[in-house]
């Protein structure tokens, strides 16, 4: 069985993959949602919806996160009030965190230490150097990898090379270029292990991921995983 850790796409039938797919499996408000002109009143009301929709096959909270690149979006003060909502969500109902974090790192290890949470999270599409992922890996926190693999002027491979591998996850995020087979082909080379350990891997870490939470078995999570391919 592959594990697509997060991903936009829905794709037609692949039963040997469990596909996490954000706006279904998770609920939250991307920063790129965030453009100027800006209204918090709105944004806070949308928010309030969001957090009614939730139910216990919600297996997480987010994509949410903070992004120092994208133009047209506020700045970094005002999406670290909107990831201080979710963050806070996440805790109350007990859920991993998905994150997107562009060039914005130092910000969220500053709100993570200032907050001291205790959640988990999985900071997806991870692009930082491993001096960073070090810092990160003090708290409850899982990376995952996917396009930068197939860039060598990216250090996606050193990382994930580096980083413990109970901690690493594949994604197909919004690509469409390559497969998930591609990224496990990927990964068999970068992480020099066989294609059964690596399956076995990326599904041990599934079932961690989303273990210690109450009211949610993983044969539950892995269902509702299911149901995101087309048949
Ligand atoms: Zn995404």
């Amino acid at each position: 069985m592959l594990i697509d850790i997060h991903t936009h796409n829905l794709l037609v039938d692949c039963t040997d993959q469990l596909r996490f797919l954000v706006g279904k499996h998770s609920l939250g408000i991307h920063p790129w949602e965030l453009k100027t002109p800006f209204n918090e009143t709105l944004c806070a009301e949308k928010f309030l919806k969001l957090k009614m929709q939730f139910q216990k096959k919600t297996l997480a909270i987010g994509e949410c996160g903070l992004d120092r690149r994208r133009k047209g979006i506020v700045n970094c003060d005002i999406q670290e009030i909107v990831l201080g909502w979710h963050m806070d969500w996440a805790l109350e109902v007990q859920r991993p965190l998905i994150l997107h974090c562009v060039k914005a790192e130092a910000d969220l290890l500053k709100i993570l230490k200032a907050k001291k949470y205790k959640g988990r999270i999985l900071l997806h599409d991870f692009a930082g150097d491993f001096e960073i992922a070090r810092s990160f890996l003090k708290y409850d926190c899982y990376f995952s990898f996917g396009s930068r693999l197939f860039n060598s002027k990216t250090l996606a491979n050193e990382v994930m090379k580096l980083l413990p591998r109970e901690k690493i996850f594949l994604e197909t995020d919004d690509q469409t270029e390559f497969t998930l087979v591609d990224l496990y082909q990927k990964a068999v080379l970068s992480l020099n292990i066989d294609g059964k350990t690596c399956e076995e891997l990326f599904f041990s870490n599934l079932t961690n991921f989303f273990s210690d939470f109450n009211d949610i078995s993983s044969a539950d999570i892995i269902n509702d995983l299911r149901t995101s391919t087309i048949s």
